[in-house]
């Protein structure tokens, strides 16, 4: 199905084949132990446990994997295929490189149970410097960023750390497989969260870990086997379902974004608009050259945390909520939740809203809270 263009793919990605009286897309399959064959046991058959082994998983497995291009496990969530990653590959005394201003649970599992486990932990801007990868036995790159839309040079960093003997995964969380491959682009394996725009209905908490790399699929399936962070076969079957029209969704959110940057970058009291696809944003060369669309994420300060709300009260369109990619337009204030940037920076995921319909909302509410 490679040849074929975003739409199909999404569309059709891990459907089984036509069979006359069966649906597109199976019902969820409700089971934790299956019959098994009394002489054979679980041998006989594909599901013997739930645990390891759900079909409707496996179909989502397979429509998420032809999208990445490489093999998929999913998890209960982003944060348990990422600590998945990172707890099967990583051993006392190795070190790991992740990004200073990545997704901050990520950064806190990093110092409070990876330290301790005796790993070195290095942390690096997304956009960097980056430091020599001697030594290094894992770089995790988040691209773009979140918060702060930051991009990193894949293949550049990719081929350097390959070079030094280093693993490079990477998070396509903002980016979904439809914006970026960073299998293609020389990682070795992706990691991401399934619950933003992948999925994009702001209804289901999912994650995955895709690979090409037989050496890392079958260390990160026997982790999930042995720990357990499967998602339930209905969260599976809504997220297949759901990404279906993840290239419709991703087509009106980034058109959403570019109409809301423009307008934010030309308004004098907002500052620090950030979007890889403003020409004069730092990240635009890299994201031109390496990510097949842009996200349907922002980033601007209104200032103080009191305009933030004022803002959030005039609006009739953009929602306070956390986390992004979701249908409907939402912003969240993140000094709130404990991250390291301004108290004004707000982080707006645009929804599939009309442009003109968002625009105007939010210049009224922008006008609004000014005063
Ligand atoms: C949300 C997010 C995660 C964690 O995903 P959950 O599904 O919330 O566990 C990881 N990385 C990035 C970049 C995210 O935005």
């Amino acid at each position: 199905m490679s040849q074929w263009g975003d739409g199909t793919r999404s569309a059709h990605a891990g459907l089984p084949p036509a069979q006359p009286g069966q649906p597109f897309l199976p019902g969820p399959v409700f089971a934790a132990p299956y019959h098994l064959d009394p002489r054979q046991g679980p041998g006989a058959a594909p599901n013997g446990y739930g645990r390891p082994d759900n079909p409707t998983r496996r179909l989502l497995e397979a429509a998420i994997g032809e999208l990445e291009g490489g093999d998929c496990r999913v998890f209960a969530s982003g944060q348990a295929a990422i600590t998945a990653l990172l707890l099967a590959v990583l051993r006392p005394g190795d070190t790991v490189l992740l990004p200073a201003d990545g997704y901050y649970p990520v950064r806190a599992f990093a110092t409070e149970t990876l330290k301790g486990f005796g790993v070195h932990v290095t942390f690096v801007p997304t956009a960097g410097p980056y430091p020599s990868f001697d030594g290094v036995r894992l770089v995790l790159l988040e691209t773009p960023s979140n918060p702060g839309l930051d991009v990193a040079d894949v293949p550049a960093l990719a081929a350097a750390a390959h070079a030094a003997g280093a693993l490079v995964a990477v998070d396509n969380t903002t980016a979904t497989p439809l914006g970026q491959r960073p299998l293609d682009l020389g990682a070795d394996a992706v990691v991401a969260s399934g619950t933003k725009a992948l999925t994009g209905h702001s209804d289901l908490l999912l994650g995955y870990v895709a690979t090409r790399a037989a050496g890392l699929l079958d260390p990160v399936t026997s982790w999930r086997t042995m720990t357990g962070g499967v998602p339930g076969a209905f969260d599976c079957w809504l997220a297949h379902r759901s990404l279906a029209t993840v290239d419709l969704r991703l087509a009106r959110q980034t058109a959403n974004a570019e109409a809301v940057a423009r307008l934010l970058a030309g308004r004098p009291d907002v500052t620090g608009v950030r979007w890889p696809g403003l020409p004069d944003d730092p990240s635009y060369p890299v994201a031109a050259a390496q990510m097949r669309r842009l996200p349907g994420v922002l980033g601007f300060d209104l200032g103080d945390p009191d305009r933030v709300a004022r803002f959030l009260d005039a609006s009739r369109l953009v929602a306070a909520a956390t986390s992004f990619g979701g249908l409907h337009t939402s912003a969240d204030r993140r000094a709130q939740w404990g991250d390291d940037t301004t108290p004004g920076f707000v982080r707006l995921s645009c929804g599939i809203e009309d442009p003109a319909d968002l625009v105007a909302d939010m210049t009224a509410a922008l006008d609004a809270s000014a005063a």
